[in-house]
């Protein structure tokens, strides 16, 4: 019995061994993959300490995937290091607000800004763009030209050279003309220029902002907390954006900017286009930061809810990547069901946070149903096509006619799809794992 006993004691010691150097090599790994992906080496090594205390050694022996508790260990940690713990300021229609965004130069904020409107504008704002920028020649250029393309009224001077001035009476005249959104945009800011941090402290001071926007360049990697922190510094910084999130950048810098401003992340620019924006979702920017790809979440997702004979279909029709409005309709239904699919697709990002967001559950099938019974009223060939420029004016109003809707939903429920056919190839040329592989790191 002795020798039992003494010979279980030594497998289970031996066991710890061997899952503590798991463990070590498992966070070895991942910090390599945070490091490549910008994140700040301070922020990596105190989280690296939390893991340590909080992936249990004998869970780990018990576990048949070790890496996979690891990893979904770290996951879980920088989804909280995201989260600031307090939701940043939101618009309301119809109640006037002013937002002033800010960041260093060339990181995106008169592009941003305008996408941000445009944004609102679509979910029925009444935005405004007033260029403060007196700094860069061209800048109110460039701010006209957005506004102009996108029909939002605007606000700015080609003499005068105070922005405090034109700042404070863009704000003024959109307030008299009932705009519910009046957005300030800044000129850039370098580091070590104390007199434009202080031009921009007065901006601040003279326009009262509900919400000032911090918005930062997604490659700025190891320097994002120090320039963060300068902003908050010097005004109220009450949110993030991270841009040019098309490139090869990772964003890691994000976990600083949260950090160093208190203030979550709200939303991403995924390219250079008025309609290249998407809300922030924390769980796909995760599993990007940590290399698992945006979709490895899904993947999961599938594996779990998804009966096994339907499997391979669905991914067949995802590494194809073409999404046509018959595949959008399928879909639909799926989710209005929330069948196992539905319950995939919830989850996709694009899906999750603009079809279905959260608390607005009942809208959101309403406006499902309603663009089904759009689709209802298409050809077989307009279901089946994967150009939506086939949808010409004439085509629009017929399909209004019969499903007695307007033409103006016609478009935006096009525009939604054109959105989500957009998440959707991404997914082209997806790997189909094999059986077995898809739980594996
Ligand atoms: P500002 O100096 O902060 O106002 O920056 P701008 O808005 O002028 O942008 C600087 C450059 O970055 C421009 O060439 C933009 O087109 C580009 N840009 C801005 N946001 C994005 C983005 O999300 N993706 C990509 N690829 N480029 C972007
Ligand atoms: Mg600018």
């Amino acid at each position: 019995l002795g020798g039992s006993i003494s010979r279980a004691l030594q497998k289970m010691s031996n066991a710890t061994i061997i899952d503590e150097k798991v463990l070590g090599e498992c966070l070895n790994e991942i910090t390599r993959a945070l490091m490549q992906a910008d994140v700040k080496f301070e922020m990596i090594r105190d989280m690296m300490a939390n893991i340590k205390r909080i992936v249990n050694l004998e869970d780990l022996a018990a576990g048949h995937n070790k890496r996979r508790i690891i990893q979904q260990a770290v996951f879980n940690e920088l989804c909280k290091m995201m989260d600031p713990g307090k939701a940043s300021f939101t618009p309301k229609k119809g109640k006037t607000c002013v937002v002033m965004f800010v960041g260093l130069q060339g990181s995106g904020k008169t592009t941003t800004c305008t996408k941000y409107a445009y944004y609102h504008q679509k979910k029925g704002f009444k935005p405004a763009l007033v260029c403060a920028d007196t700094f860069r020649a061209g800048a109110f250029d460039q701010l006209k030209q957005n506004a102009t393309k996108a029909k939002i009224p605007f606000y700015g001077s080609y003499m005068e050279s105070d922005p405090v001035k034109i700042a404070a009476e863009g704000v003024e005249r959109f307030k008299k003309e009932n705009n519910d959104l009046i957005i300030v945009d800044t000129s850039g800011r370098h580091m070590q220029e104390a007199a434009l941090f202080e031009e921009m402290r007065q901006v601040s001071e003279a326009t009262k902002p509900d919400l000032v926007i911090f918005v930062m360049d997604g490659s700025i990697g190891q320097m994002a907390f120090a320039q963060a922190q300068a902003f908050k510094q010097s005004v109220p910084v009450g949110a993030v954006i991270v841009t040019k999130m098309d490139g090869h950048a990772k964003g890691g810098g994000a976990l600083s900017a949260v950090a160093a401003t208190k203030s979550p992340v709200i939303f991403i620019g995924t390219g250079e286009h008025m309609d290249e924006f998407e809300i922030f979702d924390v769980k796909p920017f995760v599993s990007r930061l940590l290399g698992m790809g945006d979709w490895s979440g899904f993947m999961d997702k599938i594996q779990e809810v998804v009966p096994t004979d339907q499997q391979p279909e669905l991914l067949q029709k995802l590494s194809e990547g073409s999404f046509t409005l018959r595949l959008m309709y399928e879909q639909f239904q799926n989710i209005l069901k929330m069948g196992p699919i539905g319950q995939v697709f919830s989850m996709l990002p694009g899906f999750s946070a603009e079809v279905m967001p959260k608390g607005h559950e009942k809208e959101s099938q309403a406006k499902i149903k309603r663009y089904m019974t759009m689709m209802d009223s298409m050809t077989n060939a307009e279901l089946d096509s994967t150009n939506p420029k086939i949808f010409n004016d004439s085509r629009a109003l017929r399909i209004a006619r019969g499903s007695g809707r307007s033409v103006k939903e016609v478009v935006e429920m096009l525009e939604e799809y054109k959105r989500l056919a957009k998440v959707w190839s991404k997914m082209k040329g997806l790997k189909i794992p094999k059986k077995g592989e898809m739980s594996a790191l």
